[in-house]
C-alpha cells in the first residue's frame, strides 16, 4: 500500500536540532532552532505563565471544545494587543480574529482560505523567508514567488528592488511581510520604509499578509506592532498571523491567532464565517489551555505587567549577546565590519558564514547553525558567547 512513498527528508532545522541533541560534546552550542533560551541555556517558564496556569488549576473548570474560532476572551485580547485598544478598525468591528493552533495553524488556515476565495492570487514571500512559508502556501495549492529582500553585500535590505518588484505584481497578489524580527535574516524595514510601502500596496491593490512571530523581541511589544497599526490606520485590508510561542515561551501549547482586517463589519462577518468553515475542515477547534494562558496573561493587569517585564528582559539579553559577539569579532578580525550584528533585530542574524564555514563550526567547535548561515542569537549566553565568537573568528579568518 505505501511502498511507493518517497522518504521524507525531514525539516532541515528540526533535523539539525536532533543532531545537536545526539552530539556528546559537553561544550556544544545550539544556535539552530528559533527558541529563546535563558542565560542558563534553558527554555524559561515565565512566572506570569506559571501564575496563569495556577489560576486555571484552581478554577478546575471543565474542558469543553472551544468554538471553531477559539476563545472569545483570547480573541479580544489578541485584537487589543495587535491593533491597540483605541483602533478604529476594532471599534468599527472590521477585524475578524480566530485563535489558531500556533501561528502556523493560522498561516495555513489563511492559505486555505485564500486558495478558496482568491483563487487567482499567488503569494510573494521575501528572499529569503522562513522556509515553512513556502511549504504551507504550496501545500494549500497556492503558487509562491519571492521578492528581493536581503542584501548579502551589506547585511541589510534591498528596499528599492523590493519596492520595484511589488510595483510590478498583478492586482490582488498576496505579499507576505514579517512585521518585525525577520526570520531568517534579522533585517527589518524602518518606519519610513513601512510608510513608503503603504501607497505601493494600495495603488497596486495588493493584499499584505503580515507574520508576527517575535513580537517584543525587536524594539518593544507595542513598537513591534507598528506595521500592523500603520496598515490598519491607512484603511487597508490585510491578514495578520501572530504567535505567542516565543513571546510567552509557550512553544508546545500552540498559542497563536489569525486576524483579517476588512473594509466593513459585514465583510469581517463573512470572512470569519468562511474561516470557521476552513478550521472545521482542518482541526475543528483550537487548544483550550493555550487560550486560558494567553487570555489571563494579557487580561490580568498584574500578569500583564510581569509579562511585559519578562519580554523586555528577553529582548535585552539578546541585545547584550549581540553586543558581546560584535565586540569579540571586532577584536579578533579588525578591519571587518560586523555592525550588522547590532542593526539586525530579534532572535536571528544572518552571519554571512558560508555552508562550508557552518560545517566547520559544527564539526570542529560543536557550534550549530543552519547552513544558510542563520544564527539564533538567543542560544548564546554568558557561558558560551566568548567561545562561540572565537570559533566564528577562527572559521572566518
Ligand atoms: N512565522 C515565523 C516567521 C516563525 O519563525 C515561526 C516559528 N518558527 C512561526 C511563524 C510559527 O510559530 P508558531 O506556529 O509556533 O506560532
Amino acid at each position: 500500500m505505501f511502498s511507493h512513498l518517497e522518504p521524507y527528508a525531514g525539516d532541515p532545522i528540526l533535523s539539525l536540532n536532533e543532531a545537536f541533541q545526539a552530539d556528546p560534546r559537553p561544550h556544544k552550542v545550539n544556535l539552530s532552532i528559533g527558541i529563546y533560551f535563558d542565560d542558563a541555556g534553558r527554555i524559561p517558564v515565565l512566572d506570569c505563565v506559571r501564575d496563569a496556569e495556577a489560576q486555571l488549576l484552581v478554577a478546575n473548570a471543565p474542558k469543553p471544545y472551544l468554538p471553531m474560532e477559539g476563545s472569545a476572551a483570547m480573541r479580544a485580547e489578541v485584537q487589543k494587543l495587535l491593533f491597540g485598544a483605541d483602533s478604529a478598525a476594532l471599534r468599527e468591528g472590521r477585524i475578524a480574529t480566530l485563535q489558531t493552533v500556533g501561528s502556523s495553524g493560522g498561516l495555513k488556515v489563511g492559505a486555505d482560505f485564500l486558495k478558496r476565495w482568491l483563487p487567482g492570487s499567488a503569494v510573494w514571500v521575501s528572499d529569503p523567508s522562513w522556509d515553512n512559508h513556502r511549504a504551507m502556501f504550496e501545500g494549500a495549492g497556492v503558487a509562491v514567488h519571492s521578492y528581493p529582500y536581503y542584501d548579502p553585500a551589506t547585511g541589510g535590505l534591498r528596499f528599492d528592488a523590493m519596492c520595484d518588484a511589488l510595483r510590478g505584481l498583478p492586482a490582488k497578489s498576496v505579499v507576505l511581510l514579517h512585521a518585525c524580527c525577520h526570520n531568517p535574516t534579522g533585517v527589518d524595514l524602518s518606519r519610513d520604509q513601512w510608510q513608503a510601502l503603504v501607497p505601493i500596496l494600495r495603488e497596486r491593490e495588493l493584499l499584505p499578509y503580515l507574520d508576527i512571530a517575535y513580537q517584543g523581541y525587536g524594539d518593544g511589544i507595542t513598537e513591534d506592532a507598528h506595521a500592523i497599526r500603520l496598515f490598519a490606520d491607512a484603511g487597508m485590508s490585510f491578514f495578520v498571523a501572530n504567535s505567542f510561542s516565543k513571546s510567552m515561551s509557550v512553544y508546545g501549547e500552540r498559542a497563536g491567532a489569525l486576524s483579517v482586517v476588512c473594509a466593513s463589519a459585514a465583510e469581517a462577518d463573512l470572512v470569519l464565517g468562511q474561516m470557521k468553515a476552513t478550521v472545521r475542515r482542518n482541526y475543528s477547534s483550537p487548544a483550550i489551555h493555550a487560550a486560558g494562558i494567553v487570555s489571563r496573561v494579557l487580561g490580568d493587569p498584574a500578569l500583564r505587567q510581569a509579562w511585559e517585564a519578562d519580554v523586555a528582559a528577553m529582548r535585552e539579553r539578546i541585545l547584550a549577546m549581540r553586543q558581546r559577539l560584535h565586540a569579540v569579532l571586532g577584536q579578533r578580525l579588525p578591519g571587518r565590519d560586523f555592525g550588522y550584528f547590532l542593526t539586525q533585530r530579534g532572535m536571528f542574524s544572518y552571519t554571512g558564514l558560508s555552508p562550508a564555514q557552518v560545517d566547520r563550526l559544527r564539526d570542529e567547535f560543536g557550534v550549530y547553525l543552519v547552513r544558510s548561515g542563520r544564527m539564533c542569537v538567543a542560544g548564546l549566553n554568558s557561558g558560551n558567547v566568548e567561545r562561540t565568537a572565537e570559533a566564528m573568528a577562527a572559521v572566518l579568518a
